[in-house]
């Protein structure tokens, strides 16, 4: 049971008329009530606006009393007030003026194992009455507080009277409960059939807290302990029962001084001081000798590794946890505790096991290297076991294997995000580098004509530049800054783009095969980043492939989508045109436990080192920023397809860029054009560029004040006429490109600017935040540079400045 409202899911108390305003203030009252059960505000704003809707659209869930004269008693919505309840840590109850429980949260049902009505509830001692008194003084005063003990410890009650007719008790537990969830099996376990079993080989066991207080015992152990048998065991200080005897030994206070010496076992669960201890009292004049079983039955349960070792220093038992933590060959166990960890190890190990095995000493902590995997040490604990049979010494091995791998995530993505930084800012001065070489081709080119014995050199030149320049762009990509320059193109360009590139990337084992559809719709995306999302797939479908040993075949594909099939993905996809890209292999599939998440970040079923988990979750964003829907389809062994969903761009033509398109478009774009006069203030740290871009604007016909920082460009300012253009860097020592910017709109308000960067336009955008700017990504050509100055001075004649 969730939810102990009692008189059904909404509790309407007088049947009768909504009044709207009273609603509303009865919101209030909940919402405060509620601020102090869950003690956040913003939980609490949620909760009032949610009853603000709740009064607008007529009161539905509160109603009043309808007859005049009766006292207006407002009822609560208990399902709102729970879902509320549940965002507070602590137990939460209500109970009404009959006393009756309206309303808990799942903490409470945790606390006291079901939903007893306060202050009925399972308390340690005469909890229950003392917690009874509280209730009264709250219902008197308004507030009570006070300090119990339950089976899961101290628990810190405070009650306060509430609503918004003071008719409500809200009781809150803070307990201070003992490692969640994993204590509760051995409690069941040492009231079950294991206690008896422990009990019936001479064993009583008890889970206590860190304080001592008594969690859960067995049969035993409870009735040998108390004085009678109504005394209650659990949620004891379980010192209360036991004197110290010789030797080290215990005795039951209730069993008298001639009551049998008791050897006490203790097994913290876990190494943070507060977690719950295992107790074990055995008869020190009985043998442990039956009690093997329990034991072992005792040791398979704790939940970390632990094994027995003899006074020889041989293995006698080891549980589950401690053969995973150790690596154990279960069809060959180890014989020596040595036997497991590296050689330089050995010595120590066996030296501590023979030190513990015949002294006093507790326990110690050793530091050691597993065989199997030696470059993680472990930490092996060592504890002389007093009074169980032949074992001798007590090892515990913490399983730290999760750990390692969270630990190994993080150091692998801190690696990736500083590769990825690393990355962005080489990108970023190549592309400096780069603006200045094709630059300087473009001015040379303009001096040579082609048949020219220079010309095709220069051409070369060029090509290469713009080759580094796409490389440049993945890797901007990679460090997620790449500048978003969506495009109307078709899809077989993007593919063909890539395929020699995927030839070489397949290997020799993976044929690929490329089919493109008849009538393909255009799509408006950004070309660099699809032949990014071809590349991850197809490397992925590669290593399915490999993996499967056979080699095999990757077929793309590209094909317009019959609206059946967009029907048939469900509500996902919104009807309409779209082109479809799809890639499948032949390789190992994707598991239906695995499917689901191969798109999260980081997520890889690769070994450490060779996946990152990124390369799905990159072409995720790339295709959802795209506007488009990517689904994957896989049967374990039957290899897997993704499909990929783009819109069909349907708008006028000015944007459509085919490769083809484009190379009309820069025909269009004839030099004379492009002439201009007027005089740019070009600021740009880097020589090489300011150089190449001031030759090629005077080329243009303009006249240009070039500065190398943003200082210099203030001085050069100083009496001069407003220019009709800024061209500015954005990053640049000192002042930046935005502060120059905006120093120079003081002067001369809303002078047009032109950032040039190598980094992200969205990211410039975002950290930007100035209106009317333009931005041009390097690197660039003289064309591109002279193209976006004629725009930006155009739309500014027009009065609309690009942005
Ligand atoms: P990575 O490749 O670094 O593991 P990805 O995000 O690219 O990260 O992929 C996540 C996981 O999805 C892979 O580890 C793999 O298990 C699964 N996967 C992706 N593509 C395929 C495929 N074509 N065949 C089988 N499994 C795949």
């Amino acid at each position: 049971m969730r939810l102990a409202t009692l008189e059904g899911k909404r509790r309407w108390i007088n049947g009768g008329v909504a009044a709207l305003a009273i609603a509303g203030v009865a919101g209030l009252a909940a919402a405060a009530l509620i601020l102090w059960m869950v003690g956040d505000p913003m939980v609490a704003g949620g909760f009032l606006a949610a009853a603000l809707v709740v009064a607008g659209v007529g009161g539905a869930l509160i109603r009043l009393a309808g007859r005049s004269g009766e006292p207006v008693s407002v009822a609560y919505d208990w399902e709102l007030m729970r879902v509320m309840a549940e965002a507070s840590a602590d137990g939460v109850a209500i109970t009404d003026r009959g006393g009756r429980l309206v309303c808990a949260n799942d903490q409470y049902e945790q606390l006291f194992a079901g939903f007893p009505t306060p202050p009925s509830v399972p308390l340690a001692g005469d909890g229950a009455g003392e917690l009874e008194v509280a209730g009264r003084v709250a219902w008197r005063d308004g507030h009570a507080r006070v300090t119990l003990r339950g089976a899961v410890g101290v628990i810190e009650a405070t009650i306060t009277r509430a609503g918004q007719q003071q008719d409500v008790l809200i009781w809150r537990f803070a307990g201070r409960a003992v490692a969640p969830g994993m204590p509760a099996r051995l409690m069941e376990a040492l009231e079950g059939p294991l206690g008896i079993q422990l009990g019936a080989a001479g064993v009583m066991a008890a889970l206590i807290t860190a304080e001592g207080y008594v969690i859960a015992a067995n049969a035993v152990l409870r009735s040998r302990a108390a004085v009678s048998s109504e005394q209650a065991i659990v949620g004891e200080d379980l010192a209360r029962f036991l004197v110290e005897g010789e030797g080290g030994t215990v005795r039951f206070v209730a069993e008298g001084v001639s009551a049998n010496p008791l050897r006490l076992v203790q097994i913290p669960l876990a190494d943070d001081a507060d977690a719950p201890i295992l107790v074990a009292l055995i008869d020190s004049d009985a043998g442990i000798s039956g009690s093997a079983d329990g034991i072992e039955a005792l040791l398979m349960l704790m939940p970390f590794g632990v094994a027995l070792v003899d006074r020889e220093g041989r293995f006698m038992q080891m549980n589950s946890a401690f053969a995973r933590a150790a690596n154990v060959d279960v069809g060959a166990p180890p014989i020596y505790p040595g036997d497991l960890v590296v050689r330089e190890d050995k010595g120590a190990v066996a030296d501590a096991i023979r030190r513990f095995a015949s002294s006093a000493a507790r326990s110690t902590d050793l530091a050691v290297r597993l065989k199997d995997h030696p470059d993680d040490p472990v930490a092996l604990s060592i504890a002389a076991a007093r009074g169980l049979g032949d074992a001798a010494v007590l090892l515990s091995l913490k399983d730290n294997g999760e750990e390692n791998r969270l630990k190994r995530e993080v150091a692998q993505a801190t690696k990736m995000q500083a590769v990825g930084q690393l990355a962005g800012g080489v990108a970023h001065d190549f592309n400096n580098i780069l603006t200045a070489i094709i630059g300087h081709c473009d001015l040379m080119l303009m001096r040579h004509s082609p048949g020219d014995s220079d010309y095709d050199d220069i051409q070369q030149i060029r090509a290469n530049s713009n080759r580094a320049a796409s490389l440049t762009r993945q890797l901007l990509a990679f460090s997620r800054q790449q500048t978003l320059r969506p495009q109307v193109l078709q899809l077989p360009d993007v593919v063909s783009e890539v395929s020699n590139l995927l030839r070489r990337l397949m290997g020799e084992t993976v044929t690929l095969e490329v089919k493109h559809g008849r009538d393909l719709g255009p799509v408006r995306a950004d070309p660099g980043q699809l032949e990014q999302v071809v590349v991850n797939l197809a490397v992925n479908a590669r290593d399915a492939m490999l993996s499967k040993g056979t080699g095999g075949k990757l077929t793309i594909q590209t094909r317009s989508v019959p609206i059946a099939e967009i029907r048939r993905r469900g509500d996902i996809v919104p009807l309409g045109d779209y082109t479809a890209l799809e890639i499948s292999d032949t390789g190992t599939g994707i598991p239906a436990d695995v499917l689901p998440k191969i798109f999260e970040p980081f997520f890889t079923t690769k070994e450490v080192g060779k996946g990152t988990g990124l390369g799905l979750s990159t072409v995720y964003g790339i295709v959802k920023q795209s506007g488009g829907f990517i689904f994957a389809d896989s049967r374990t062994g039957q290899g897997a397809t993704f499909t990929i969903y783009l819109p069909v761009h349907t708008a006028g033509v000015p944007d459509v860029v085919s490769v083809a398109a484009q190379a009309q478009q820069a025909a269009r774009h004839r030099s004379g054009e492009l002439w201009g006069t007027g005089t740019i203030l070009l600021v740009e740290d880097e020589d090489m560029v300011r150089a190449v871009a001031e030759r090629a604007l005077a080329r243009q016909g303009y006249t240009v004040l070039a500065a190398e920082n943003g200082e210099a460009a203030m001085e050069l300012m100083q009496g001069v006429d407003r220019p009709a253009l800024v061209i500015s860097d954005v990053m640049m020592p000192l002042m930046d490109g935005p502060t120059l910017a905006r120093q120079l709109r003081k002067i001369h308000p809303g002078i047009p600017i032109l950032f040039m960067s190598g980094y992200a336009e969205e990211q410039l955008r975002r950290s930007i935040d100035l209106d009317n700017v333009a931005f041009l990504p390097k690197p660039f050509s003289v064309q591109q540079l002279a193209e976006a100055t004629r725009d930006v001075l155009l739309a500014q004649e027009g009065g609309n400045v690009a942005a």
